[in-house]
């Protein structure tokens, strides 16, 4: 976003406006964070502020400062739907491509407003009218703290908006390892607990959050850990009932992917987690060094998002999943090696 750019959006929002933020479908830390920061922030200058997320999202993220105030589009269809018809500027956050709103996209495709993408995964859609995207960034967390340094205020950054803008950078950066965290990174941070984040507070409320069906679930998932050692992979499955048998919950998986990772020289690490309400398994990607899981992801699973970590999905069976996958693996071979 150039500064052509950031004055044409600081005049819009020079006088009250109704806004509608909308992050991905099943929103992680960053989508809520991100979403929650901007929300405090225009809030400020008065204007009508609505956060709307397409579904649910895990318990972990229900103590985020305004959380209360988010609608969400499943099951607040028609309140969402008029809000969203109303808007004069919607912002989407942390995603970079309609389709990833879920069954919102149509009603978004359809509105004439405004649309501002912020965004830092690879390959950004034109859908916006203004688009700040940048995939070298951490998180959009971070970018929503350059959008507000962009717009000169960041002192107006409350201890609200620096908790929520901790809580995605933090989620996003898998607790600022990976190498998208930059010395500018730990600037932001270090300025957000000056302006009243509370980092250990945060740590403890994100992270500090198992039950013991979630934590025998952990066992599960260690169980059918596999490993192929040819292929730097390693890669975890979990059937709907064996979700079923520890009382799973949203979220209840999140991070389970990093445990393929963290053995020794697995480069690729993979979760397949069977979802049989939607008829798909979801599947996790994730790796280390130059292998593009965004890549990978886009050409053989649906799906996509950063270079080290991605999503997609799959129509076929459990099992006929993980055969698909281990039957593609030979054409990595060479580069999931270097
Ligand atoms: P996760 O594995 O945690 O669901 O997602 C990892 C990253 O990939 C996140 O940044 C997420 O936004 C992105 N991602 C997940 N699923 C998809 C998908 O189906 N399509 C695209 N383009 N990105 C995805
Ligand atoms: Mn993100």
């Amino acid at each position: 976003m150039n500064s052509n750019e950031t004055n044409k959006i600081k005049e819009l929002l020079s006088t009250p406006k109704n806004i509608i933020i909308v992050t991905h479908k099943n929103p992680d830390g960053d989508a809520i964070g991100s979403s929650l920061a901007l929300y405090h922030y225009l809030k400020f200058s008065e204007h009508h502020v609505t956060v709307i997320t397409p579904n649910d999202y895990p318990s972990f993220l229900k103590w985020v400062p305004g959380e209360k105030n988010i609608i969400k589009y499943d099951n607040d269809t028609q309140i969402a739907s008029d809000r969203i018809i109303e808007a004069d500027i919607i912002f989407t956050l942390d995603f970079n491509h309609l389709s990833r709103s879920g069954d919102m996209q149509n009603i978004l495709a359809a509105t004439k407003s405004t649309f501002v993408m912020i965004d830092h995964h690879q390959q950004p859609d034109t859908y916006a009218t203004y688009t700040y995207s940048d995939s070298s960034m951490s998180s959009t967390c971070q970018m929503i703290y350059h959008f507000i340094e962009k717009l000169g205020d960041l002192d107006k950054i409350t201890p609200d908006i620096a908790t929520s803008i901790y809580v995605g950078i933090m989620t996003d950066t898998g607790s600022f390892r990976y190498r998208s965290t930059t010395s500018t990174t730990h600037r932001v941070l270090a300025d957000l607990i000056d302006k009243g984040a509370d980092n250990t507070r945060i740590h403890e409320k994100i992270y500090d959050t198992n039950t013991l069906s979630r934590i025998q679930l952990k066992g599960i998932a260690f169980k059918n850990l596999r490993v192929l050692p040819e292929y730097n992979t390693a890669y975890i499955t979990l059937s709907q009932k064996e979700l079923d048998q520890h009382s799973f919950k949203k979220g209840d998986t999140e991070g389970f992917v990093n445990f393929g990772l963290s053995i020794l020289d697995v480069k690729f690490a993979v979760i397949f987690i069977e979802n049989k309400g939607e008829r798909i398994i979801k599947i996790s990607l994730r790796s280390k060094g130059d292998f593009s899981v965004n890549e990978f992801s886009r050409n053989h699973f649906e799906g996509g998002g950063h270079h080290n970590a991605a999503g997609g999905r799959s129509n076929l069976s459990l099992s006929d999943t993980v055969e698909k996958f281990i039957s593609i693996l030979p054409a990595y071979k060479n580069v999931l090696n270097q």
